[in-house]
């Protein structure tokens, strides 16, 4: 299997090679050269196959130059119940006949992001060894990324990981998780300003070709192909556990912001998983629920970006819908690089009048969004009729499965937190603190350690430069 860039200007690579690198040359981004396909047989034969013999089967058909023994051993030391917490590692909750929560936040920080960003450590981990190389992590996070990144990376040969997050926008919760680790090789930079502004020093940095050569730098930030492709084993998983025969077909529903975790759906759609719908779920900040309405894809300056009560969907532009969109143009390079150039130069683009428009519903998408009293309700209603505390992201996904689903179709609503990460808003709705997992009791009083820095690219960079000599 090769790898491509949406935008075409990219020779192609190896899974080891777009492992290690974030954006392409051309800065597009990485995507199979063709999707590998699972027939009904192979997918029988998956009923039976614990979460990591699943995980290895579908990731083996991605990650074709690691020595299957080698990969088989990355896999089935990462999907263990010591770091999930559960032998099933993603556990279907039934709130009512059709409606599941499937439950993908029992990794150590919390949030699914665990799910992709554990292997991820372990695939750096072992790629660096091989290479006898070093990798210095460049992210930006709004919360749950960072913190995963920083848990699957903590103590890692080879590796250091320099953390963007906006300065005092994140809950207590998730600023104690990733401030208090006293790992050397975890940096973690308050950066005064948004989520985007983080990210935007990280792709200024991404595009300083020489200064990322000389430092090594690479990215966990969704747009990591690794990253996506770790996720596309759970819609199979969840696509399993609620069915008995591959006649059935089942739709998800995805909190999104980036796109990441909806794009993994929208692979394992095109490999042949019998997805219905996927349902995308918006916040306040519906940049993606807007494009899936009305054609229209424009993003959202930092002053227009909200700070919501799911503050990890708080973006003003989705990192991974290029994928999509590269998809849909049927692959066509060029449109794709002409269409994110008005994204950069114009702020957006319009497919309403493009024949395009119509094709989106051939791949299954509709979209909702939801508000801070929409959220409120849903943990509220999920609690009294269903007895299940779910996080405000999970009940974006929920509000927006209820209103778009066909009640005829079992529909798995992807958990993307645990409501302990965000206190203040499950006491808002159900007037007293959500379940707290015992381990994670007093980390709010722990000692914290971070930086606070302009949102600049010259500073991270001579940050980034003091640190790794
Ligand atoms: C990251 C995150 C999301 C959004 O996922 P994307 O892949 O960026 O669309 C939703 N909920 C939670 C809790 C998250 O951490």
């Amino acid at each position: 299997m090769q790898y491509v860039s949406t935008r075409g200007g990219m020779s192609p690579q190896t899974f080891s090679q777009v492992l290690l690198s974030g954006l392409a040359p051309d800065g597009g981004l990485a995507m199979c050269e063709t999707y590998p396909q699972v027939s009904s047989d192979e997918l029988n034969a998956w009923r039976k196959l614990s979460y990591a013999e699943l995980a290895f089967e579908i990731i083996r058909k991605f990650a074709t130059d690691i020595p299957e023994a080698d990969l088989r051993d990355i896999i089935s030391r990462t999907y263990t119940e010591e770091v999930f917490g559960t032998a099933d590692i993603t556990p279907v909750k039934t709130l009512a006949p059709n409606l599941h929560v499937l439950a993908l936040s029992n990794g150590p920080t919390l949030a699914f992001k665990d799910m992709a960003m554990q292997l991820l450590g372990n695939l750096f981990e072992y790629a660096l060894a091989k290479n006898n190389a070093e990798l210095n992590i460049l992210g930006a996070t709004s919360g749950d990324t960072g913190s995963a990144a920083e848990y699957a990376m903590r103590g890692k040969k080879g590796i250091r990981v320099f953390m963007l997050s906006p300065y005092q926008k994140m809950s207590p919760f998730q600023t104690a998780q990733m401030f208090s680790l006293q790992d050397p090789n975890i940096f973690n930079i308050a950066v005064k300003g948004v989520f985007d502004d983080c990210q935007d020093m990280v792709k200024a940095v991404s595009n300083d070709h020489a200064f990322k050569a000389a430092h090594q730098i690479g990215t966990v930030n969704s747009i990591n192909w690794a990253r996506v492709v770790a996720q596309v084993v759970y819609y199979f998983k969840g696509y399993l556990a609620v069915t008995s025969d591959n006649s059935q077909k089942v739709s998800f529903s995805v909190p999104s912001g980036n796109f990441g975790n909806i794009c993994a759906g929208h692979i394992a759609r095109q490999m042949g998983l019998p997805i219905e719908k996927l349902i995308l779920a918006t916040n306040e900040n519906d940049v993606l629920d807007e494009f899936f309405r009305t054609g229209v894809y424009r993003v959202r300056s930092s002053a227009e970006t909200q700070q919501t009560s799911s503050p990890s969907m708080d973006i003003s532009k989705a990192s991974n819908f290029e994928r999509f969109i590269f998809d849909l143009t049927g692959r066509d390079a060029a449109l794709t690089a002409e269409l994110f150039r008005k994204v950069d130069q114009e702020g957006g683009f319009d497919l309403s009048d493009s024949p395009l428009f119509a094709k989106i519903a051939e791949y299954g998408f509709v979209s909702g969004s939801s508000s801070h009293a929409d959220r409120l309700v849903t943990i509220k209603q999920v609690w009294d009729q269903f007895g299940v505390e779910v996080d405000t992201h999970t009940a974006d996904g929920i509000k927006v499965a209820l209103e778009k689903r066909d009640v005829n179709v079992p529909v798995l609503c992807l958990e993307t937190a645990l409501p302990a990460k965000f206190e203040a808003t499950m006491i808002e709705a159900l007037g007293r603190k959500p379940a707290r997992p015992a381990a994670y009791e007093n980390i709010e009083s722990l000692p914290q350690r971070s930086e606070v820095m302009e949102a600049s690219a010259e500073a991270i960079k001579a940050f980034v430069d003091a640190h790794t000599k």
